[in-house]
């Protein structure tokens, strides 16, 4: 057994981002400033977009794109049963209604099919969630936006490096939003980028993520003198630090290498669970790549001989730090009660949701580490843990 608890999600912070960070404080420099321009710009340039904005968060990502999109309220956005809470949550705050659709039972990922049976005449957006990295069947999705005039946010959280048939996870929709969180693909402790090929959508939300203060506010503390700022909106306050960009910009340059280390862990789990009775991912679909940011075991019960929840704990004792991503949606008690959600209309979400337990997935991962969390999992489901 390890000695050190070995942390979910922990990213590999370099000497790059230490210097960098010393670099804003000896400037003190540490708000936005040229760092968090440069890195709006190296992720544009990475995604071949246009526009960024980056933000503090992809909580704010999310929030302002649903606001860009002038929803009224009661209008209808459709989103899926199988995601994080803030995905949801940015609906509500925009003064929309959230919709659920489920998701189709191999991909995890928001099923066309039910998305079409939930369309309503108020419909008005979708908010689709590349989970895990793997990219939604983004065709059948953009058919039915453009067949109801929808727009489409896509939640690239997981996605900085997914692909669907040539084209870049977030360049598919009307808006892709990102997330640097701690455990995320490429970290700035909390952080969060907006791309999108409307300028007038960007601007906006720049507008929208600063206070609702006139475009170029964002220059008031530079040098080339003083500007008043015009308050032209009731807005945010959700603007990126330089030293939250001087992480991400070392930490974009690696997001390659990263993702070859993390998809040979992907490999090495799945021949190392192979004969195993628990649920593994299914392979990348062809034209597509995956960012390999979760990878999860299904745990059904009946066939493990363990149940989901009781291994949980098992892999801590274990000293292996392990995640659940997600309960869905519709198991949370403020959704139950403020939209009527009942887990029994969402049935592959909430089985999902009841069954995963994600492994550690980090480029920081030790061959060593890996070979721990192999026979944790191994001794626990051969019932010899
Ligand atoms: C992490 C995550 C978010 C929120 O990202 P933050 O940067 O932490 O606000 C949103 N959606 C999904 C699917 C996520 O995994």
């Amino acid at each position: 057994m390890r000695d050190t608890f070995l942390v979910f999600g922990q990213p590999l912070i370099e000497q790059a981002e230490m210097d960098e960070v010393l670099d804003s404080m000896k400037r003190a420099w540490i708000g936005t400033g040229p760092k968090v321009h440069q890195f709006e710009k190296d992720f544009a340039a990475y995604k071949g977009m246009p526009y960024a904005a980056a933000v503090n968060s992809c909580t704010a990502a999310l929030q302002l794109s649903c606001l860009a999109l002038d929803l009224a309220r009661g209008d209808e956005v459709i989103t899926t049963a199988m995601t994080f809470c803030a995905s949801v949550n940015a609906i509500i705050h925009s003064g929309a209604t959230p919709v659920l659709a489920d998701v189709d039972p191999v991909t995890q990922n928001i099923d066309p099919a039910d998305i079409e049976r939930r369309i309503t005449p108020r419909t008005k957006a979708l908010l689709v969630v590349h989970f895990a990295g793997r990219a939604c069947d983004m065709d059948p999705i953009m058919d039915i936006a453009r067949r109801h005039n929808l727009a489409v946010i896509e939640d690239c959280a997981h996605a900085i490096e997914t692909t669907y048939k040539g084209r870049q996870a977030g360049d598919i929709g009307d808006i892709g939003c990102f997330s640097f969180y701690a455990t995320k693909n490429v970290v700035t402790g909390e952080g969060g980028m907006i791309l999108s090929r409307d300028k007038a959508k960007i601007d906006r939300m720049k507008i929208m993520g600063l206070h609702g203060m006139s475009a170029d506010a964002w220059a008031r503390f530079s040098d080339s003198g003083y500007k008043h700022y015009y308050v032209v909106d009731h807005g945010f306050k959700y603007n990126m630090m330089d030293m939250q960009a001087a992480l991400g910009i070392h930490q974009l340059k690696r997001v390659e290498d990263y993702w070859k280390r993390r998809e040979a862990v992907w490999q090495r789990y799945m021949q190392a669970f192979a004969d195993l009775p628990v649920g593994l991912p299914a392979a990348p679909e062809p034209d597509t790549r995956h960012a390999y940011h979760l990878f999860a075991i299904r745990v059904n019960e009946a066939r493990c001989g363990v149940s989901r929840d009781a291994m949980l704990p098992m892999m801590t004792a274990r000293k292996i730090g392990v995640g659940v991503h997600y309960l869905a949606i519709p198991e949370h008690p403020y959704y139950q009660k403020n939209y009527g959600w009942n887990p029994d209309d969402y049935p592959n979400a909430v089985t999902y949701g009841r069954e995963t337990i994600s492994l550690p997935l980090s480029p920081k991962l030790s061959e060593q580490d890996v070979d721990d969390v192999i026979e944790a999992v191994r001794d626990i489901v051969t019932g010899k843990g």
